[in-house]
């Protein structure tokens, strides 16, 4: 007989999350230490979303979202999480680019890259500055319709070069380009600029299993292997449209409120539907575009094999003339990032050394290859990256152990987002998260959206934020029965 995976769910929780990304995690930590009964629900059979891991023999682990996030995450894993998890986050010193244009190696926070950018780009002291300045006076409530590409021919016109410094790793780390708003390029790359780049020590299942040991603690009830088919609305004319509960596994459970973490087009199209939503609405979720996706080669050396620590943390490679959006999307890969993972990422497991490297993606590029194509197509994708590390690691073929590949399809096999978009919507994604409790009340989204919202980081803070908002309505609620 199939396994129960509700086996012993009560019928009503004040509060259901849907998804165990970083915010559904959050937002059911924060409510469930708020004394809420949460029920957390997810799809996959691991928790995490995609900060995950995988197993391989040999002892390897692989990484696939763990490169580095800024210094913020430090304070809001002591207060959202828990001291234990906090101590473990690390800087990671040694950041390296090398491309056609530029070769240099970096700690990546304010003061080094104004070192650099005086130095070896010749840019005046003042201008750099203000920059600067500019960038960390961002914020949310700043005027959006400037882009990236217009701040950028501001302080440093035609000078491709520095755009592609200031540029090229908050593509990566957040998939936004010169044409999204400045602020979505401004916000993020100050949290970066703060103190440099950070990782987790004892990596992602590490983290994963402290967070579900606090969630457990918190008297959160998670549920693995339960995707949510349906949001449930009930409408009256007292209450208005509210959420009543979800459906899962052809199960309806009631609750005051919901918070899906899920995929903002997949939760407001598919899993509330939209006869239930005003026509305005629907039509602004129907044009948010989502954001792009990558692809991962993991490479793990044979047991006993080394790389040098000089190899670097995190290293920007490409072998394009010059600085292009489409280019670095594009199926003809020019663009890599390596992250190195030295031992020291796992001090108290088996010495390892693993390399993943990863490339923005398009969806298209890889959604209707048949499957001998699609396989020959990640043969290819593994066979040109070892290629292009071995410029830097000569020999580095000889030590791998284990090389696989992941792609646009595998991100969107394992958490379901639409077209495996790595960091959730573009920018007009964050308006249509924000206004849905005021379509449905009780109804709440909090995951990578508008591409602030996104990341390690932006995921737990959106979480937090989103939150606070349902523990006001249900203390609301429950003090005006
Ligand atoms: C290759 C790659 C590299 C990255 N590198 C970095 C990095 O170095 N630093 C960084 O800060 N960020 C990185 N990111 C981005 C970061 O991982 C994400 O932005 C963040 O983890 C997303 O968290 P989230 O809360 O939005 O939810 P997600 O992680 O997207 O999780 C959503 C969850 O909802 C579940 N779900 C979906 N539908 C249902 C349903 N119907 N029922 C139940 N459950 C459901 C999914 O299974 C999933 O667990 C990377 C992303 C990718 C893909």
């Amino acid at each position: 007989m199939a396994k129960d995976f509700l086996k012993g769910v009560a019928d009503e929780y004040d509060v259901v999350v849907i998804g165990s990304g970083l915010a559904g995690m959050t937002s059911a930590n924060i409510l469930g230490r708020a004394g809420h009964r949460v029920l957390l629900l997810e799809q996959h059979y691991k928790l995490g979303g995609l900060a995950t891991w995988f197993l391989r023999p040999g002892g390897h682990t692989f990484d696939i979202s763990l490169h580095g996030f800024p210094h913020g995450m430090i304070k809001s894993c002591r207060r959202y999480w828990s001291r234990d998890i906090a101590d473990r986050i690390v800087q990671l010193k040694n950041i390296r680019f090398d491309n056609p244009q530029f070769s240099l190696t970096t700690t990546f926070n304010r003061e080094d890259f104004t070192r650099l950018l005086t130095t070896q780009f010749g840019i005046e002291a003042a201008t750099v500055s203000e920059f600067f300045d500019t960038a960390r006076g961002m914020n949310f409530y700043d005027d959006q319709s400037t882009t990236t590409r217009q701040l950028f021919d501001r302080f440093f016109p035609g000078r491709d070069d520095v755009v592609r410094l200031l540029m090229e790793p908050i593509t990566y780390a957040n998939g936004s380009t010169l044409e999204d708003p400045a602020i979505t390029y401004g916000i993020v790359f100050s949290n970066f600029m703060s103190k440099g780049v950070f990782i987790y020590e004892g990596g992602t299942d590490d983290l994963v299993a402290r967070m579900k040991k606090e969630l457990v603690s918190n008297g959160v009830d998670i549920r693995i292997n339960c995707p949510v088919e349906q949001i449930e609305v009930s409408d009256s004319p007292v209450q208005g449209t509210r959420v009543a509960g979800v459906r899962v596994h052809g199960r309806s459970i009631r609750c005051r409120a919901v918070v899906s973490n899920a995929n903002l087009r997949t939760t407001v199209l598919k899993m509330i539907g939209p006869e239930k939503l005003d026509r305005d609405f629907v039509e602004q979720t129907e044009a948010v575009r989502l954001n792009n996706s990558s692809t991962q080669v993991y490479m793990a050396l044979k047991p006993g094999e080394e790389i040098d620590e000089s190899s670097g943390d995190l290293f920007f490679t490409s072998t394009a003339e010059e600085f292009r959006t489409d280019l670095l999307l594009s199926r003809d890969i020019t663009s890599r990032t390596f992250s190195f993972y030295y031992p020291r990422t796992r001090p108290t497991k088996k010495e390892r050394y693993a390399i993943v490297s990863s490339t923005n993606a398009n969806w298209s590029d890889w959604a209707d290859l048949n499957p001998a194509d699609y396989e020959a197509s990640k043969q290819d994708l593994i066979e040109t990256t070892i290629e292009a590390l071995e410029k830097y690691i000569p020999g580095v073929r000889d030590k791998i152990d284990r090389a696989e590949a992941a792609t646009p399809r595998t991100f969107q096999h394992y958490t379901m987002h639409e077209s495996g978009a790595s960091f959730g919507t573009k920018f007009e994604g964050l308006a249509v998260s924000r206004a849905l409790g005021d379509q449905i009340s009780g109804m709440y989204h909090a995951g990578s959206v508008g591409i602030i919202m996104s990341g390690w980081l932006g995921a737990i803070n959106y979480g937090v934020i989103v939150s606070n908002e349902v523990d006001q309505l249900l203390v609301r609620e429950s003090s005006a029965v």
